[in-house]
Order: C-alpha cells, then sequence, then structure tokens
C-alpha cells in the first residue's frame, strides 16, 4: 500500500534548469540581480545566449585560434589565477615565458653570440605599440645627441592593420602609409624613397597583409633602405609586422629570408593567436639585440630579491595564453607546425583554383606563397549584377562568415573577399563553401534575377 504524503519541501537543486525563476524572465540587463541563482541554470542561459553569435569554425575571416587540443583547455584551466606579471609568484610561468622568448628568437634566427631581447604581449598590437616606442625612443635620442629637433617623428609603411593607427595616434607618430599601386599586395620597395626621411623612426613592412594575405617583400624592401643609407646617410631600422605570417614563413617558406637574416631588422612581432595556435591573448615580440631596447622603457621589479625587468603596456595579464603557446610549440614541434599549416594551404590552393573558375572573380591572392588563404575581387564589378556585399550576405544564410571590404583609402574603389584557412577548418568544409560559393553565384547571375538591394547600399 503506498503512503502519499505532501511535505511541502521544493528543493531548487533538484528543479529543471529551464523551470526555474531566473530561466522564466529576461536577464538582467542593466542591474545586477539581489539574489543569487542556480549555477546551472545560469550557465545555461549564458551558453545558450553565445549560441547566437557567430559560430567560430564557420569564421572565415579571423586569423585567430577557434580550435584548440584538449590539453589546451585543461592547461588553460590550471591557469586560470596565474598572473603574468606576479613574476615572483609565478615564477614557473615567468621562466616559461622566457623560454618562448627563446624558441621563438631562435626560429626568426635572431643572431648568434647576441643578447636578444623580448617579451610576450597582449597580442600583436600590444607587441606592435612596444616595438613602435622602441623605435621612437632611439630615433629621439639620436636626435638629440645630434642637437637636433625630435618632435615630429614619422612612421613609414604600407596598407597596414589598425594597430598602427592606433600607435600614430596615441603615441604622437605621425603614420605615414604609402599608396598602394594598382596591382600590388603591398608596399613595394621602390616606394620608400619618396617616404622616409631624416624625422623616420623606422618602416613596418607585413609579413602577411592583413588585406590581401601576402607578405610583403622583406629583404628588398631591407635592401632599398640599406641603399638609401648608402646614398643619403639615413639609417632607417625596419620592424617586420609578423603578425600572422610569422609563425606560418618559419614551416611553409623556410627558405624565404625575411627575418633576423637580415640585418636591418630591428624588430619583430607576431600573434600567438593566430597561426601560432595558442588560444586567444598572447602576442610575441623580439629585439635583435637588447641594445635596440632603450632602457627607460624597462621597468624593474623586484623578483625573489631579484631583479626582474619588463616593458608591457599592461600590468596584470592572463599567464595561461602564454602555457599553453609553450605546450602547443613542444607538441607539435616543427613537423607538426609544417603538417597543420601545409594542410590549410593545400585547402586555400584547392579553393583559389575553384573561385578562379567560376567565373565572375579575379584572384588577387591563391594561397600559395604567404598565408594560408585566397583573396579575390570580382573582375567586372559594374557588369557583374552582384557586389561581394551580396555574396557576403547569401554565405551568411548557410553560416560561412566570408568577408568583403574595400581596400585601403586610396584603393578604396576596390572591394575585396578573403577567406583564411587555419587549424580546425578541413579540406573537407572548404570545399562545401566552394559549393556553396558555386551556388551563391549561381543564383545571383540567374537571368531574371531581381537585383539583390544591397547593390544599392555599398
Ligand atoms: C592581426 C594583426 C595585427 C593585430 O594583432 P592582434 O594580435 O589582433 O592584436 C597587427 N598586424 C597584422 C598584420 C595583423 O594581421
Amino acid at each position: 500500500m503506498a503512503v502519499h504524503r505532501v511535505d511541502g519541501r521544493r528543493d531548487e537543486t533538484l528543479a529543471d534548469v529551464y523551470g526555474q525563476a531566473v530561466s522564466r524572465r529576461p536577464l538582467p540587463k542593466y542591474r545586477v540581480p539581489d539574489d543569487l541563482s542556480d549555477p546551472r541554470a545560469v550557465y545555461a542561459l549564458v551558453h545558450d545566449e553565445l549560441a547566437l553569435d557567430g559560430n567560430a569554425s564557420q569564421n572565415l575571416a579571423t586569423f585567430c585560434t577557434t580550435w584548440a587540443e584538449p590539453e589546451v583547455h585543461k592547461l588553460m584551466d590550471e591557469c586560470l589565477g596565474k598572473n603574468m606579471i606576479d613574476k615572483d609568484e609565478y615564477p614557473q610561468t615567468a621562466e616559461i615565458e622566457s623560454r618562448c622568448v627563446h624558441l621563438i628568437a631562435d626560429l626568426w634566427h635572431a643572431p648568434a653570440g647576441a643578447d636578444t631581447a623580448g617579451c610576450s604581449t597582449t597580442g600583436s598590437s600590444e607587441a606592435g605599440m612596444l616595438a613602435g616606442l622602441a623605435l621612437k625612443w632611439r630615433w629621439r635620442q639620436r636626435r638629440q645627441a645630434e642637437g637636433k629637433p625630435a618632435d615630429r617623428p614619422n612612421l613609414v609603411c604600407g596598407p597596414v592593420q589598425v594597430c598602427w593607427e592606433k600607435f600614430g595616434r596615441y603615441f604622437d607618430v605621425e603614420l605615414r602609409q604609402v599608396p598602394l599601386e594598382p596591382d600590388a599586395t603591398g608596399l613595394r620597395p621602390h616606394q620608400l624613397r619618396a617616404h622616409v626621411d631624416e624625422n623616420t623612426i623606422g618602416v613596418v613592412a607585413i609579413l602577411g597583409v592583413t588585406y590581401t594575405c601576402d607578405y610583403e617583400p622583406i629583404a628588398d624592401l631591407a635592401a632599398e633602405l640599406d641603399a638609401i643609407h648608402a646614398d643619403t646617410g639615413l639609417d632607417v631600422p625596419l620592424h617586420v609586422d609578423a603578425a600572422s605570417g610569422g609563425f606560418v614563413a618559419p614551416f611553409l617558406q623556410p627558405d624565404l629570408v625575411w627575418d633576423f637574416r637580415i640585418p636591418r631588422v630591428a624588430s619583430i612581432n607576431a600573434s600567438g593567436h593566430k597561426y601560432g595556435m595558442a588560444p586567444l591573448g598572447v602576442g610575441w615580440v623580439v629585439w635583435r639585440t637588447a641594445e635596440l631596447l632603450p632602457e627607460e622603457l624597462v621597468f624593474r621589479v623586484s623578483y625573489l630579491g631579484g631583479d626582474m625587468p619588463t616593458f608591457a603596456l599592461n600590468f596584470t595579464r592572463p599567464g595561461g595564453e602564454v602555457v599553453a603557446q609553450y605546450y602547443t610549440l613542444l607538441r607539435l614541434g616543427r613537423a607538426g607546425y609544417r603538417a597543420v599549416h601545409a594542410a590549410c594551404r593545400e585547402s586555400a590552393r584547392e579553393l583559389g583554383r575553384q573561385v578562379a573558375d567560376m567565373g565572375p572573380f579575379t584572384l588577387l591572392y591563391d594561397g600559395d606563397r604567404a598565408l594560408p588563404a585566397v583573396s579575390w575581387t570580382l573582375t567586372d564589378p559594374p557588369g557583374a549584377g552582384f557586389t561581394l556585399y551580396d555574396v557576403t550576405d547569401r554565405l551568411r544564410r548557410r553560416g560561412w562568415q566570408v568577408p568583403a571590404y574595400p581596400l585601403p583609402p586610396d584603393r578604396a574603389e576596390t572591394v575585396i573577399q578573403r577567406v583564411l584557412v587555419r587549424h580546425g577548418i578541413s579540406f573537407d568544409k572548404i570545399m562545401l563553401l566552394a559549393d556553396d560559393l558555386r551556388a551563391v553565384v549561381g543564383e545571383l547571375t540567374r537571368p531574371g534575377t531581381p537585383a539583390p538591394h544591397s547593390a544599392f547600399h555599398h
């Protein structure tokens, strides 16, 4: 016989997450709630909101890591509380950062016997700012020693990523962006002479131009600066922004001379969280020799009774990304980086071949000689009957994020489209994208198709 007893107790820990009070109203947007809530329910609700974001594995716009091995997730979790700045509380994390600097400096052929200096940062933006500051300080010291004015510094570059525009504005340096020549994918050596002068703190060359994904010809740019030095006495250092190429070229193009093998290269930055395959939030900057980093920029914090130099814009910074970078370098080794990037390059090349065959497109970069990526334009924009923005919109319906954007201001009439292939994006996935792209082109060019509305907006 059953006893039916009602005790009135309600145990929230047993409640279904979608049945609880917190789940039956919109989540707070303007005021911190008064009461606690069940972590499972709050997690589920926040998790569900995040599903509205784009799907990272179909995001072909980003250079950044969107996939990592379980061991990386585990190390990130274990490092949750590790603060990069607390070198005395977390000396082993500091040691791991220092090992990464050595490994990366070696990858970039730091000169033998020299004291190379470098550090981790939150990304290439911070790394670029630090390198830019070192250039500015050195230029100013030189000018002051010569008794010359040092109040109008400039930095010469081609079509750079926005971080260099920020550097110019935040640190009062005129950014001299050399116009992109027709059909060029980046800065060309013969353009330098007209732009450098006695106030030039340095030239920034890009290994992996954000717009086109091609490498600028670093060795030829350096040779032109050597020639300018010989002809005019202007001795202008070269910084290489290798945000993405710094972790690609050493593996896919080992014979390409772009790094410290070139004496004029003073410093190099790269994003660990791009083709370095570390999780988001880590970059690297390395100076050819420690003397290139002015002492005034380095702060010393006491470290186990000793002395720990730091150069950074941030104070507190997570240690997990640096640890995960170390793991990835050890785990993959040179062979692993080569295998991952070579697979991406194969996918990019095949996509490039198919895009070229689709009809309306002209390849700007075919995925072969630089980053594992493809960029293209419309061959005949006025005659095409649609824009690349229309292509972006239609691909988005299948979840693909393939950006279309204008080239820098002086070439803004040219709109381009770009696909980056990275770790975790398989050949199969890229072939599915190619099929969808072909279908989109079919839809947009079918006779009698009404002109897409966005053709009038852009
Ligand atoms: C991505 C990128 C940057 C900025 O790097 P973050 O790591 O995102 O700060 C700078 N320069 C180039 C060429 C880039 O591709």
